[in-house]
């Protein structure tokens, strides 16, 4: 086993051990977007690129959701949303827990027979919701939280 090995596997295992989720700040698109610390593929989910900045790092997932979200929302509006957020609003990928908006119930109604999901599938589920949450929230919080798959600009996989 070569060095570079040895160094990947202690990676894996302190990724089994520990997951953090880490909100990275797109340099070319000025969007924020939350990855799992496991994942190998750190580009932008809004336009692709790899360069980026790391702003914050938590242990929920729900945590770098609600980063994502506010960095996100233009600054004059930001307070209200995180008041909104607070109160009741939160999206929660935990299936034991009933909330406005069940990620998991979403992400299945906006599929196709493939498990392929895009932005306006997903908005179009939400709006029949009447959620007041983008797609493209969703979608951030949805990738943070590990549910899908990157296959290109706009589009993505349930994993
Ligand atoms: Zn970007």
């Amino acid at each position: 086993m070569d060095f570079e090995q040895l160094l990947n596997n202690l990676r894996v295992l302190n990724g089994i051990m520990e997951t953090t989720w880490v909100v990275r700040l797109c340099t070319p698109c000025g969007r924020a977007y939350g990855k799992s610390s496991r994942s190998k593929d750190i580009r932008c989910l809004h336009c692709n690129h790899s360069e980026n900045e790391i702003i914050s790092r938590h242990n929920k997932p729900e945590d770098a959701q609600k980063a994502v979200t506010l960095h996100n929302t233009p600054p004059e509006i930001r307070d209200e949303l995180q008041q909104w957020m607070d109160k009741s609003a939160e999206l929660d990928f935990r299936p034991s827990r009933t909330r406005n908006v069940d990620g998991e119930r979403v992400l299945s109604l906006a599929a196709d027979n493939e498990g392929i999901v895009t932005l306006e599938s997903v908005q179009m589920v939400l709006d029949q919701m009447r959620s007041k949450i983008t797609s493209e929230n969703f979608l951030d919080a949805a990738n943070a939280a590990g549910e899908l798959l990157f296959i290109e600009p706009g589009v993505w996989r349930l994993l």
